[in-house]
C-alpha cells in the first residue's frame, strides 16, 4: 500500500477553508482530518470538537514529548497537529496556517500544498467579523492575510480562490486525484 498522502489546506483567516474542508471530507471518504490542538479559547457556539482546547502547560509538555508534527504561535495563541498514528490508513488533511504548513513541507516534500484565498478582502473581512471575534483581532488577521498570501501563493502546488463553494470543492477534488496518481 502506498504512503498516505499529506493535504495541507492552508490560508488566511476568512478564507473559508473550514467551509472547503468540510465539504471535500463529505465527498472523499478516504480522507481524514487532523484535529489540532490549540491554546486558544473555545468561541461561542463553537463545537466542543473544533480543537482539542489545551492550557500553554499541556500544549508545551506535548511540545517536550515531540509529538507534534508542526506547531506554531498564531496572534498569541499556540496551535499544533498532533502526530499521525501509523495506522491511520487514510490521506491526511490538515487545516493549517502557512508558517505550520512551511514545516509540513520541510518535513514532507511530497505533501501537497493547497492555499485557500477569499474573493475579496471585503469579503473576508465579513467572514471574520460573522465569528464574533472582537474588532482588533479582525483587523489584526486582516493585515496578516497580506504577507500570508504573498507567500502561499509562491509556495502552493495549487491556489484556490474561495468564491463559489461548489466549483472551488470540485477542483480541490481533481487537484486531490492528480496528486494520488502522482504519488506512484
Ligand atoms: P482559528 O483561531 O481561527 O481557529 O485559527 C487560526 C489559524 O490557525 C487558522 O489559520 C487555522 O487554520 C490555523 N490552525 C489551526 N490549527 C492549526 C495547527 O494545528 N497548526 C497550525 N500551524 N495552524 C493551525
Amino acid at each position: 500500500m502506498s504512503e498516505p498522502l499529506i493535504i495541507v489546506v492552508s490560508g488566511p483567516g476568512g478564507a473559508g477553508k473550514g467551509t472547503l474542508v468540510d465539504a471535500l471530507l463529505e465527498r472523499d471518504s478516504a480522507l481524514w482530518l487532523s484535529r489540532s490542538w490549540t491554546t486558544r479559547a473555545q468561541r461561542e457556539g463553537e463545537p466542543d470538537d473544533a480543537y482539542v482546547f489545551v492550557s500553554r502547560d499541556q500544549f508545551h509538555r506535548r511540545i517536550g514529548d515531540k509529538g507534534f508534527l508542526e506547531w506554531t504561535e498564531f496572534l498569541g495563541n499556540l496551535y499544533g497537529s498532533p502526530l499521525p498514528g501509523a495506522d491511520i490508513g487514510n490521506d491526511i488533511v490538515l487545516e493549517i496556517e502557512l508558517h505550520g504548513a512551511k514545516q509540513v513541507k520541510e518535513q514532507h516534500p511530497e505533501a501537497f500544498l493547497v492555499f485557500v484565498r477569499p474573493p475579496s478582502r471585503e469579503e473576508q473581512q465579513r467572514r471574520l467579523q460573522e465569528r464574533g471575534d472582537p474588532y482588533h483581532h479582525v483587523l489584526q488577521r486582516l493585515k496578516k492575510a497580506e504577507s500570508e498570501e504573498r507567500e502561499g501563493t509562491a509556495l502552493a502546488d495549487i491556489v484556490i480562490i474561495n468564491d463559489d463553494l461548489e466549483r472551488a470543492v470540485a477542483e480541490l477534488l481533481a487537484a486531490i486525484g492528480v496528486a494520488r496518481s502522482l504519488r506512484g
